[in-house]
């Protein structure tokens, strides 16, 4: 079968969110003698954005109902059993999926709360390797490693960085990095360490010196997938982070009353609010914790200061969060769990509580996901440590 040209995310999403709502796929793709595709492009490209392994095909426009199952989207989920991989790319995407981890001390009679620690993730002990991947080996599979300069250019605030140096490191790139000056001093030795460059730009968030980093990456020819606008940001976790939390949920039989996350590009919520809503017919809800005006936490920022996927989903709440409050929930999940998690995570956890009690969020299970692991956060645990004698 020949697909002419794919179509993009945006122009099937809506196909997508049909076949999540269904279950399963309605319609065949239509195809004449030569197995060429003249019909129901939309629900081709829709599949293999989800990981669709087979699809249905027919000669005639028919009502059919083929359930996801048999569509070989889970075989996505495939963990190596032993823990042995091939090289340090399996580690990543056959270390899937990450750990989903039941929290006692926020659980009570018949509320339990679960965290989904993004933190197991091997380069950037974050959310965001699933991104760096993913987005690089698109960008190969269209140009060709040949087409491309081998030197990639990108603005993080730290975790992508470190994700996209893996990716450099094994690949035989080079790597250069733009970061906020409001960032933590180590990042620079860290990205240092996996072979990258280091740009500080005395600017506070990202997003607001992209256009920057594009045009020297123009200018240089360097590789710029921009996560703010790369569609493959939000179809990473569409097709991995999101239905991996969906067969471990399915696996502890669990239908979760809310799913609560960070936003920083908005990728991965905005994608689990996608999954969830459309696969669980709007019995899910899904809110976001932002930083408090004027404050600053390392990855995620303020839905006015411009994000994309975010506007094209919607999500029920948006919680704003203080940096002491994320700190002070981070430390509480170390004294009582006994796990390191990052200031994004600790700023969920906050959110969450915000939750439990404006909005008087009763029994059920609820998932929180934690973007990232504590360690990279050794200055702002002794800022606060300090601040508070
Ligand atoms: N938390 C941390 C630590 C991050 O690094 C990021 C993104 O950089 C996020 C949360 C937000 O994730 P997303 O960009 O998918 O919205």
């Amino acid at each position: 079968m020949k697909a002419d040209g794919e179509l993009g995310l945006s122009e099937v999403l809506s196909t997508i969110a049909e076949i999540l709502r269904a279950g399963g796929v309605l319609r065949p793709i239509l195809v004449d003698d030569d197995l060429r595709l003249v019909g129901h492009q939309e629900i081709l490209d829709a599949l293999k954005k989800i990981g669709a392994k087979l699809v249905p095909i027919s000669k005639s426009d028919s009502r059919i109902f083929i359930p996801i199952e048999s569509l070989g989207i889970y075989d996505d989920v495939s963990p190596s059993p032993m823990r042995i991989y091939r090289d340090t790319l399996e580690l990543l995407y056959r270390g899937w999926p990450t750990p989903l981890v039941g929290l006692r001390s926020l659980s009570r009679n018949g509320l339990r709360v679960w965290a989904k620690l993004e933190g197991f993730n091997p380069y950037s002990w974050s959310i965001k390797d699933r991104i760096g991947w993913y987005m690089f080996v698109k960008a190969l599979e269209k140009r060709g490693v040949s087409d491309v300069k081998r030197l990639i250019y990108e603005a993080t605030s730290t975790n992508t960085g470190l994700a996209l140096a893996a990716m450099a490191a094994i690949h035989g790139f080079s790597a250069k990095f733009y970061i906020p000056s409001s960032i933590q001093k180590a990042s620079d030795t860290l990205l240092k360490v996996m072979g990258a460059e280091v740009v500080r730009v005395p600017k506070t968030l990202t997003i607001e010196f992209v256009n920057e980093v594009e045009e020297a990456a123009r200018k240089e020819g360097a590789l710029h997938l921009n996560q703010f606008e790369n569609d493959y940001n939000f179809e990473v976790h569409l097709r991995y982070t999101a239905k991996e939390l969906e067969v471990q949920l399915r696996h502890a039989r669990i239908i979760p009353k809310a799913v609560i996350g960070g936003i920083g590009t908005s990728g991965h919520m905005s994608a689990i609010s996608f999954y969830f809503k459309n696969r669980f017919r709007g019995s899910v809800s899904v809110y976001c914790v932002q930083p408090k005006e004027g404050e600053v936490i390392p990855g995620i920022r303020r839905v006015e200061s411009g994000m994309k996927w975010i506007h094209w989903v919607g999500v029920d709440e948006v919680v704003d969060v203080g940096r002491d409050e994320a700190i002070e929930a981070a430390i509480e999940v170390a004294r009582k769990e006994g796990i390191l998690i990052g200031l994004s995570s600790g700023a969920v956890v906050a959110g969450f509580k915000k939750l439990l009690k404006e909005r008087d969020l009763n029994g059920g299970d609820y998932v929180l996901v934690f973007p990232d692991h504590g360690f990279k956060y050794v200055e702002q645990f002794n800022e606060y440590f300090a601040s508070k004698g």
